[in-house]
């Protein structure tokens, strides 16, 4: 490390208030239309030839034979082959060259001929023959993300492109795109001041989301309104905030590796979390740091809780806020899902809904159960077993153990099922798993039959969250290790 200069803050900038040395300077170079030689006709020179190829350059393999699957580009202006040994006169009019040949004095003779010119050189794996590297490439064109290690460690840069790569939604070039497309309206119609606020609500509000999914057209005319409203105030007299939005969220099963990529993405973003029980506090933990968090799970007989939510989502969002709406599971699964986004229909709230993985998924993946399967089981229903809403049911299909059926919220109505099912034709000898915390540390799995497995559970005191799949496929849970690997399964009947 480097001292720092004792004269900080004087006009003069000793190296000393460079910070640490940069052995790189990353800058990104425009091939377009240039001529780029390759030096070799295996894998590696094949990898190097696509990149150069994405940035437009006209490439010149010079190789004696190419050994790699080059046959599906045909030669043409973009990429020639000249089949020869390397030589120097080869580098004539290339802006840079790159070495991939497995032969180190070819390529330190590439090096050489090379810097002799002062054209860039790039030898893959060999720095100290290199004048420049490729980095760790993020491609959301024209949106591009370069890391590097500068040689150091090539796997902790991949490492990191690769959780980069997972923050970063697939249609930000989409989105920079759009932006560049209405750029040149925005400046002339917005001051200076205000158009980097723009910008802001642009990117961060409703209408990034909508470019984000898809949504072209919705986001043009989102955009066209806030250019109107910006231009109806000034940054100074701006009161009113721009509308917040609603993502309503599926927090799968509880272990935070569950989620999806876009419910991190928009995890990151949101500035408050309305949060329920089931939500763990692992997935709460990726959610951004400085985001308010609000708890809102409803206890059981608590009354009054889904409009405490309503009246939230329409609070927090008439006060410009992106607000997460986190679920256990997916949000339309058992979830309420469906009645929140009628409220935020009703009062023009823009949301939108990222699934998870449901419980029962969570929960099969993580025991061994397949859910169908193609001798045991062809069909599976996901069933609530809360008293109020299974009524209306066919139990004569649900015992029949080809059939899978998967019980959310079952614990407390467990005799009242198996006894429905029973009567309805399943046999005693019907397989039944209860999972209990499914994907959490400390998950619990109890195998039975329709005879059994009531006594297993109160023996075992099984609490929510739990849930039971009922049919053929459940006498394969446990069956394998896999479960086990992933949390510690108990198997009461091993
Ligand atoms: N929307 C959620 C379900 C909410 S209903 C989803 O898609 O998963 C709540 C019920 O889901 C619980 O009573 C329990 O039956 C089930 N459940 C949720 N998380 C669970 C878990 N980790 N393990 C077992 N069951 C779970």
């Amino acid at each position: 490390m480097r001292t720092a200069s004792k004269t900080a803050g004087s006009a003069g900038r000793g190296p000393g208030e460079l910070g640490p040395k940069m052995d790189y300077l990353p800058v990104f170079l425009r091939f377009e239309g240039r001529r780029v030689v390759v030096v070799g006709g295996g894998e590696v020179a094949l990898r190097k030839a696509q990149w150069l190829l994405k940035a437009g350059a006209r490439v010149t393999l010079i190789a004696p034979e190419l050994r790699a699957d080059f046959a599906r580009f045909a030669p043409d202006a973009a990429l020639s082959h000249t089949r020869a040994p390397f030589e120097a006169a080869h580098l004539a009019g290339a802006v840079a060259v790159v070495a991939a040949t497995d032969d180190r004095e070819v390529n330190a003779a590439v090096s050489a001929a090379a810097q002799a010119g002062a054209i860039p050189v790039n030898v893959v794996d060999d720095a100290a023959l290199s004048t420049f590297i490729f980095p760790a490439i993020i491609d959301r064109s024209p949106l591009i993300v370069a890391v590097s290690s500068a040689g150091y460690a090539p796997v902790l840069a991949r490492g990191v492109r690769e959780q980069i790569e997972a923050l970063l939604p697939q249609r930000l070039g989409a989105l920079a795109r759009f932006m560049g497309r209405h750029r040149a309206r925005v400046r002339a119609l917005l001051a200076a001041p205000g158009r980097r606020a723009f910008w802001e609500r642009i990117v961060r509000g409703p209408v990034g989301t909508q470019v984000l999914k898809g949504d072209e057209a919705g986001a043009s005319a989102g955009l066209r309104r806030e250019l109107l409203a910006a231009q109806l105030t000034t940054p100074s007299t701006a009161t009113t905030p721009a509308l917040g939005e609603v993502y309503l969220i599926g927090a799968g099963p509880g272990d935070p590796d569950l989620l999806t990529l876009r419910a991190l993405q928009l995890l990151q973003q949101a500035d408050v979390i309305l949060y329920d029980r089931l939500v763990s506090e692992a997935v709460l933990e990726r959610a951004r740091r400085d985001a308010q968090r609000i708890f809102v799970g409803k206890e059981s007989g608590e009354r009054g809780q889904q409009e405490r939510i309503h009246e939230l989502l329409i609070e927090l969002t008439s006060r410009g806020q992106r607000v997460a709406r986190l679920k256990g599971g997916d949000p339309f699964v058992f979830g309420r899902g469906g009645e929140e986004i009628e409220v935020l229909k009703r009062h023009g709230i823009p949301f939108t809904v990222v699934p998870g993985i449901t419980a029962a998924l969570g929960a099969a993946a993580s025991t061994g159960v397949p859910l169908t399967h193609r001798r045991v089981a062809q069909s599976v229903t996901f069933v609530t077993g809360h008293e109020s809403e299974s009524g209306t049911s066919d139990w004569r299909y649900l015992a029949d153990p080809s059939h899978t059926v998967v019980f959310y919220m079952g614990v407390a109505q467990l005799a009242a099922i198996l006894a429905r099912l029973r009567s309805a034709g399943a046999h005693a000898s019907h397989p039944v798993a209860i999972i209990e915390r499914a994907t959490l540390p400390g998950q619990r799995l109890l195998r039975g039959t329709l005879a059994d497995i009531a006594d297993s559970a109160l023996a075992a005191r099984i609490e929510p969250p739990a849930l039971l799949i009922v049919g053929a496929v459940a006498a394969f849970a446990g069956a394998d290790d896999l479960g086990a690997l992933v949390t510690p399964a108990v198997d009461a009947c091993a």
